[in-house]
């Protein structure tokens, strides 16, 4: 019986519980007892027949060692932790260890005899019952777990075996029950129960990659955000979510407090399995093995897509107009803050226009707000297509619009961005079936002259703009007085430049071009000249640009190059060792899409039966610079026809030899600036010098533009220079003095 006691004991506490050597010597002291103890009765039983009173020795003999054997046995169960009894089949206590005894909460003694009934209350007492009598009727042992409260309160969870005990001819004695205290396993498996509830149900992401940043575990969250399912990712870098909105420092930057600090939080951008790009709010944490090396990272992430773009639309309610889209006052107010800033570290100029619609107002009572705010977007698009990127065009609100324009290099790049507004606005309105005229009042102000700060710009254009509206509309008025007055002397000579040509107000005038070598005048450039009828004359420094800016500049041109092929075709035929007539051209009439004037001229050309050597393009160096098709093909019609191209006003651009003779240039004209301190700067000087020798070089003829001392002449021709042009050979002149000079000159022996 103490065997089969001792087998069950092992079987229970496993066989790690003790050494498998220590538990072998167990059991031979155990067994070896026992079968003495079975050797000696045997015989007791014999001498039992023959000594009664030997038998009485033995006995007490034998209760001896017995006692040993119980105290042995009884410290091997008193040292186990679990707890442990056994019972008969009724459930009467036959003994039990020590743990068992604390649990209770009284000494071996007292429970033994007792049933449950007696220490627990009625109900726990009744249940183990059943399950102790289930157990015996199934001869099996069985495994349960129990809270149980020891009398210090304090509760458990057992997990208990019961085993059926027999005898050796296989009779039931009872049953033995151990108890382990499994209450720290039990709150082990219930946080690992929550953590898994959270990980599989939680609303956010959640992604575990190993030392080597390989993904081994998603959960569900993470599948429905990213579209990709774990079989997708495991093994992978998270790298296959990038959306490429990050640069390498945003990672180089992640990784290194993941490295330091073992933690990141952050927002990024990622892309989605269908290509979608999401923005996320991400967490990462490192986890160490205890040794402290990595041993992985845990991230956990959730979309905040939808988060960005409301974000972003109240961002957008606050900063832009949602009629027309434009900025609204606010975003304008901060946008012209940054401006100023920039231009006062560039020191720049800029301006604030200001413009308002001059009658919406009826429009909008008459055809309905509807309508009006139909007009009010299309006037929107209609302003914001006069302005360039870098300006910004808002709506401050009302019928009121503003455009600043930064980096301000001129004023009439203002005045041309004010007449387009005015000019596009005036255009007729369709509005559904409707059809609404609009006019619009421009005042302007200019950073720093006017003012530096927003609040005094804001209220000069203001002011402006009344003096515009004053004015009777449809025009622009500046803050500053004199501004004003040039501007409307620019705005009157405008208006009447428009009819010059019809009214024959033009006329070229002519300048002698010497050979510095002969001293004979081999050539001449064409000057316009602009006789106003009020004003006199007009030079072509100041109408020229406003023809560039209006287009008018292509009729002008053509007229000039015309009337100068007239005067060639004249004086040709006067000199034997022929003649040429240079003529100056705006980089706008290059710019011509299609070749209508170059045609044209080449055709007058051969109507008059002249060579194209007779005349001479004169262009600045800024053309060639920016040479698109349009210019090329230009400069190769005139080259074919023999026309010869001259780059005026050379050293003043960006002088570079490259395009000379790329462009197959044959003459240069040196600036005025640098024939005029011939004498007196030694540097102008040696860059004349240089600028004809390079040119000589590369087969160009020179030309020295403004020569009015004979000094200056006298130094260009030692230079080497080929021709002179200036005062003090002569000063435009009208063609009919121009001829009788020629003529003179004809006649001086050479
Ligand atoms: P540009 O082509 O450099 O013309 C030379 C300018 O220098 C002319 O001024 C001429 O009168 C002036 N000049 C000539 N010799 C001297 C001198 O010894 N001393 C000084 N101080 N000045 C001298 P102008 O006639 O007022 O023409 C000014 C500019 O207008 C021209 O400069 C040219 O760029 C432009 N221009 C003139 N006529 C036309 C034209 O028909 N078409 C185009 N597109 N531009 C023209
Ligand atoms: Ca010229
Ligand atoms: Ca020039």
């Amino acid at each position: 019986m103490h065997r089969l006691l001792l087998r069950q004991l092992q079987r229970h506490l496993g066989k790690d519980f003790l050494p498998t050597e220590q538990w072998q010597a167990f059991f031979q002291v155990i067994s070896a007892h026992y079968e003495e103890i079975d050797r000696e009765r045997t015989l007791l039983e014999n001498a039992l027949v023959v000594n009664s009173q030997e038998l009485t020795e033995a006995n007490s003999h034998l209760r001896v060692q017995s006692e040993q054997e119980h105290a042995l046995l009884r410290s091997v169960i008193d040292s186990i932790p679990d707890l442990l009894f056994f019972k008969t089949p009724e459930g009467a206590y036959l003994g039990c260890n020590r743990a068992f005894e604390k649990y209770i909460g009284l000494p071996e003694s007292a429970i033994i005899g007792k049933t449950d009934f007696d220490f627990l209350d009625t109900a726990l007492a009744d249940t183990l019952q059943k399950t102790d009598q289930q157990m015996l009727a199934l001869r099996q042992p069985s495994l349960s777990e129990e809270w149980v409260t020891y009398p210090d309160h304090s509760r458990v969870c057992l997990e208990m075996l019961r085993t059926p005990y027999a005898s050796m001819n296989g009779k039931l004695l009872g049953l033995i029950g151990i108890g382990r205290d499994i209450t720290e396993r039990k709150r082990l498996e219930d946080e690992m129960r929550v953590a898994t509830m959270v990980y599989q149900h939680s609303d956010e992401g959640m992604l575990v990659t190993d030392a080597n940043n390989h993904i081994i575990a998603i959960n569900p969250s993470c599948s429905k955000i990213t579209g990709y399912s774990f079989d997708e990712v495991v093994g992978k870098d998270p790298k296959i979510f990038n959306s490429g909105r990050q640069d390498k420092n945003f990672f180089q930057e992640m990784w290194l407090a993941l490295d330091t600090t073992g933690y990141w939080h952050g927002e990024i951008w990622d892309r989605r399995k269908n290509g979608e790009i999401y923005a996320k709010r991400l967490t990462i944490n490192t986890l160490y093995t205890d040794a402290k090396s990595v041993h992985g990272y845990v991230a956990l992430f959730s979309d905040i897509t939808e988060q960005k773009q409301s974000e972003e639309l109240i961002w957008k309610q606050a900063n832009f107009d949602t009629l027309t889209g434009l900025p609204n006052r606010r975003m304008f107010r901060d946008r012209l803050e940054q401006e100023l800033k920039k231009e006062h570290r560039a020191g720049l100029s800029l301006a604030l226009l200001l413009i308002d619609l001059d009658n919406f107002k009826e429009i909008n009572d008459t055809l309905g707000h509807h309508v009006g705010d139909e007009l009010l977007v299309e006037a929107a698009r209609r302003i914001s297509t006069c302005a360039r990127e870098s300006d910004t065009v808002a709506r401050l609100g009302g019928d009121e619009f503003t455009i600043v324009l930064p980096h301000l290099v001129n004023s009439s790049h203002v005045e041309r961005v004010a007449w387009e507004v005015i000019t596009k606005l005036s255009e007729p309105f369709y509005l559904g079936s409707e059809v609404a005229y609009l006019s619009a009042s421009i005042g302007v102000t200019l950073y720093p002259a006017d003012a530096t700060e927003v609040e005094q710009l804001l209220k000069n254009a203001d002011q402006a703009m009344y003096v515009a509206k004053n004015q009777g509309r449809k025009c622009f008025s500046y803050f500053t007085q004199s501004l004003q007055e040039s501007a409307q002397n620019r705005l009157r000579l405008l208006k009447d430049l428009h009819g010059a040509l019809a009214a024959k107000q033009f006329k070229v005038y002519f300048q002698p071009i010497v050979d510095l070598t002969t001293g004979r005048i081999r050539k001449a450039e064409a000057l316009l000249r602009w006789q106003h009828p009020e004003r006199g004359m007009v030079g072509p420094i100041e109408f020229i640009p406003l023809a560039e800016e209006t287009g008018l500049i292509m009729e002008i041109g053509d007229w000039v190059f015309r009337e100068s092929a007239l005067w060639v075709k004249r004086w040709i035929e006067l000199c034997p060792d022929g003649f040429q007539v240079s003529v100056n051209t705006s980089p706008v009439q290059f710019r011509e899409e299609g070749n209508v004037y170059v045609q044209a001229w080449l055709n007058h050309l051969s109507r008059l039966e002249l060579a194209g050597q007779s005349m001479v393009i004169e262009i600045t160096e800024g053309l060639l610079l920016n040479a698109d098709s349009r210019v090329t093909y230009k400069l190769l019609k005139f080259r074919d026809a023999g026309v010869q191209v001259a780059i005026d006003d050379f050293g003043t651009g960006y002088s570079s030899l490259s395009y000379l003779k790329k462009f197959d240039i044959d003459y240069l004209k040196i600036d005025q600036s640098f024939v005029r301190n011939l004498a007196t700067d030694p540097n102008d000087m040696a860059l004349s010098e240089a600028i004809i020798v390079m040119a000589h070089k590369l087969g160009l003829k020179v030309i020295a533009e403004g020569v009015e001392t004979e000094q200056q002449r006298n130094l260009l021709a030692q230079a080497g220079c080929d021709f002179g042009q200036g005062y003090l050979f002569a000063k435009p002149m009208p063609p009919e003095e121009f001829e009788a000079m020629l003529q003179r000159d004809l006649v001086v022996p050479s």
